[in-house]
């Protein structure tokens, strides 16, 4: 799960890192209260304004701007509350802005990069750092790796004191910067840990003019099985950056992830899902979905998910590929009946039931009367599916 760089801060802030602060709004007619706010609170004379959407790569887009004075960051604010921003990660279509980020302006001597993840590969935290922060890190990633210093945590230990000195110094600090920069990696790694985040970034973490360390941006990630634990962090749920179909499916306690293909697939259980999915490309088609119905599909769940996938209009040919386990094959095909006939199906459906009570569950296909076509195996389901969306492109 992710979060707005407003509510990162919040988090941010609680730990006792020093940010870029400011105020939020989601109406423009609150604008002049906000900038009195910001130039009483943070002393501020200079203002930034800055949209609040999930997807990074805001300034590029034209959703960050500097402001030297209250009419221009009136301006500003103007242009931006409302807009739809295009940005490098979101779509082509871009996202619409809902609510602005009134900042103090920071005057900025040098920009830095540090994020922490978990390095799956060697099953440790890593903590990277770069001198190259700023908006153009994707490319120093991609052809400059050499300028990412990455340290990689002991589990258990934390990040350790030495270990923050070294990212600390590498990056070029002295005197009391370093120590500050010290004290902020230290508590930037104690609240990665503690909040169960995924990802934390501070790009960029900034030198200000007047010798000080401080995030002014921030990005989580938030590890969604630990969820439980941050009722706070829930709180800070934003649907409008989801996905509506993701968002719907999560109602239904549905996994349900939107792909760019045309081959809905439905499916139960993750494992499958993939390797459906995975057979899907060897035969030459495209997943319009990852959609895995759980263990417990009965009626209901095999119709909303259905619905869900139907309403993604790329989906040319949908693809059901159940496994009989603890689910009766013939509760699914039931489902599958039952959802035919309400929904007004408009694409081909192949359908491949196996497992317990498989026989029944075909006999009940056959004699309902509706438009399913059958499939013995996953690769004959998968043949069929694939040609299918051909046929209705
Ligand atoms: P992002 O593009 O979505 O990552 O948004 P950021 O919050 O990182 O802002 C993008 C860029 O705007 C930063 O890298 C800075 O160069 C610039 N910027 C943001 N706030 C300030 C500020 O207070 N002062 C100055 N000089 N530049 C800023
Ligand atoms: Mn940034």
């Amino acid at each position: 799960m992710k979060i707005h760089e407003y509510q990162a801060k919040q988090i941010l802030k609680k730990y006792g890192i020093p940010i870029q602060d400011g105020v939020v709004i989601d109406s423009i007619d609150d604008i002049a209260s906000a900038i009195e706010e910001v130039s009483r609170e943070f002393s501020a004379t200079q203002y930034v304004i800055k949209a609040q959407v999930h997807a990074g790569g805001r300034g590029k887009g034209g959703g960050v701007k500097f402001s030297p004075s209250k009419e221009k960051a009136i301006e500003n604010a103007k242009a931006i509350l409302g807009m739809t921003l295009v940005t490098p990660q979101t779509s082509a279509e871009g996202q619409k802005v809902r609510k602005i980020m009134v900042a103090e302006a920071i005057d900025i001597a040098k920009e830095f990069y540090v994020a922490i993840t978990l390095d799956r590969a060697v099953s440790k935290n890593v903590v990277m750092v770069s001198t190259e922060g700023g908006m153009e890190i994707e490319e120093v990633a991609a052809h400059s790796p050499e300028k990412i210093i990455r340290t990689w945590i002991e589990p258990g230990f934390g990040l350790q004191g030495f270990q923050a000195r070294h990212l600390a110094y590498s990056l070029g600090f002295e005197g009391d910067a370093l120590k500050q920069a010290i004290k902020l990696l230290m508590n930037l790694y104690k609240c990665y840990e503690e909040m169960d985040a995924s990802i934390v970034e501070v790009n960029p973490l900034v030198l200000t003019a007047q010798g000080n360390v401080l995030a002014l941006d921030g990005k989580f990630n938030f590890d969604s099985n630990a969820l439980y634990r941050h009722p706070d962090v829930v709180e800070m749920r934003d649907v409008h950056e989801e996905d509506p179909t993701e968002v719907e499916a999560s109602k239904f306690n549905l996994n349900y992830i939107k792909l760019d293909g045309n081959v809905g697939c439905m499916v139960n259980g993750a494992g499958l899902a993939m390797a459906t999915m995975d057979i899907i490309q060897l035969k030459g088609g495209e997943p319009a979905n990852f959609l895995d119905v759980g263990g417990g599909a009965n009626v209901e769940t095999v119709k909303n998910g259905f619905r869900i996938i139907l309403s993604d209009h790329n989906v040319k040919a949908v693809l059901i590929n159940i496994f009989g386990g603890i689910v009766r094959c013939d509760r699914v095909a039931n489902g599958i009946i039952q959802a035919v006939k309400e929904l007004e199906l408009n694409v081909p459906v192949v359908v491949r039931l196996e497992g317990t009570n498989a026989d029944i569950a075909k006999k009940l296909l056959n004699e309902s009367g509706v438009a399913i076509i059958g499939a013995d195996s996953i690769a004959d389901a998968a043949e069929k599916v694939v040609a299918a969306a051909k046929e209705g492109k």
